[in-house]
């Protein structure tokens, strides 16, 4: 098995959720809409699994939708939270570092009238309220701030944007894409004061098939898919009940301490990388699990085959598409070849001292055998 440190990416499955898909799919395999008792069964464990996350979420169950991925619930919450606030505006507020899951709804909402205000970082990746709230406007009808970032780990001030937004007296509705905060830092979308928050099973050790929405209680939105009437009628199609059941299963078994584990991991790797010569920290993150570092003059993609090639898993992935630096680091204005040269690692609950040493060694070996680019 390679050295995986890659978790922003996705996760392994935990057993525990594997095992709880298996049974979903075998003995619990019925349609939940089915009114005979093996159907029945699957609608009462999709109520029990929905009551799981709900309470480690801390909402109440029905605020929950299931979905396909994060990127469906941020696609939907930007569609909607549009068509909601059609007759309030057309000015969106989101950030220059958002996902692409965000950026791309919001770009074919700005082709079609929108106005977008696009919030910048400052050098260490975090936006700033006090520009949020020089840039909300009357006819603002939604700001969608992510709570941390997937390439920094940075922390964003989701719930101070809540209090600037509800001050101004603006009827904007709030959404967070928390698909990189949850079970990661502490929050829930009330402490949050969102009115529309998104998360993905497979950053939290559930397979991939399987995201959630939160609508806050009493907000009304047009549904994602209109057919059987499933989800309240928000989302209709069959349930997935093995991936529920999964991301159930993974929620349960993320433990109190499961966070400060990986952020332990996480600083002793800091620690250790600091032995690689020309190593910069770009991000030592807020959250536990993601970090970002640049060897300046050692390409990211060079770096990401090289390490490969010892069995190592870190991710330019984000940080730099097809030879172009993502927009992530291009919007902390680093110097060029410090930008060219960045790498996210990221831990997860099974992370370990010995596999942050193996990155370090590595990386050192590379700087040794490669001569760094001017
Ligand atoms: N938002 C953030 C912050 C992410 O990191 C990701 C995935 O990397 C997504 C959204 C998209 O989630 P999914 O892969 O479940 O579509």
């Amino acid at each position: 098995m390679p050295i995986y440190l890659d978790h922003a990416a996705t996760t392994p499955v935990c057993p525990q959720a594997a095992q709880a898909a298996y049974q979903a799919m075998t003995e619990g395999f019925g349609n939940p809409s089915a009114r005979y008792a093996l159907g029945q069964e699957a609608a009462a464990r999709v109520r029990d699994w929905r009551a799981v996350i709900a309470e480690k979420l801390g909402c109440l169950p029905e605020e929950l939708t299931f979905l396909s991925c994060g990127t469906e619930g941020d696609n939907w919450a930007i569609r909607a939270a549009a068509e909601h606030g059609r007759r309030t505006g057309r000015h969106i507020i989101t950030t220059a570092i958002e996902h692409a899951a965000v950026l791309e709804p919001v770009k074919a909402l700005a082709a079609q009238g929108y106005e977008v205000t696009y919030l910048k970082p400052d050098k260490t990746g975090h936006i700033s309220v006090d520009d949020l709230k020089a840039a909300l406007r009357p006819d603002t009808i939604l700001v969608s701030m992510m709570l941390v970032n997937n390439e920094l780990g940075t922390l964003q001030p989701v719930a101070q944007a809540a209090q600037a937004i509800r001050a101004s007296g603006s009827p904007a509705l709030l959404h967070c894409d928390a698909v990189q905060g949850f079970l990661k830092v502490p929050f829930t979308p009330r402490e949050l004061g969102v009115d529309l928050l998104t998360l993905s099973g497979h950053k939290i050790r559930a397979p991939k098939g399987i995201g959630v929405q939160y609508i806050r209680k009493g907000l009304r939105l047009k549904p994602l898919l209109l057919g059987g009437g499933q989800e309240e009628g928000l989302r209709s199609g069959t349930e997935p009940t093995a991936q529920i059941a999964a991301l159930a299963a993974a929620c349960e078994a993320w433990e109190e301490n499961t966070a400060a584990r990986i952020r332990e991991i996480k600083e002793y790797a800091l620690t250790a990388l600091a032995r690689v010569p020309g190593l910069e920290v770009v991000s030592p993150g807020d959250a536990p699990h993601i970090c970002a570092v640049a060897l300046p003059g050692y390409p990211s993609e060079m770096l990401v085959r090289d390490l490969s090639d010892r069995g190592i898993c870190v991710s330019s992935g984000s940080a730099c598409h097809k030879g172009k630096p993502s927009h992530v680091f291009a919007a902390l204005g680093l110097p060029k070849r410090t930008l060219m040269g960045v790498l996210r690692v990221s831990f997860g609950p099974d992370s370990t001292k010995t596999e942050a040493d193996a990155l370090t060694e590595a990386l050192i070996q590379i700087t040794q055998s490669r001569i760094a680019m001017r």
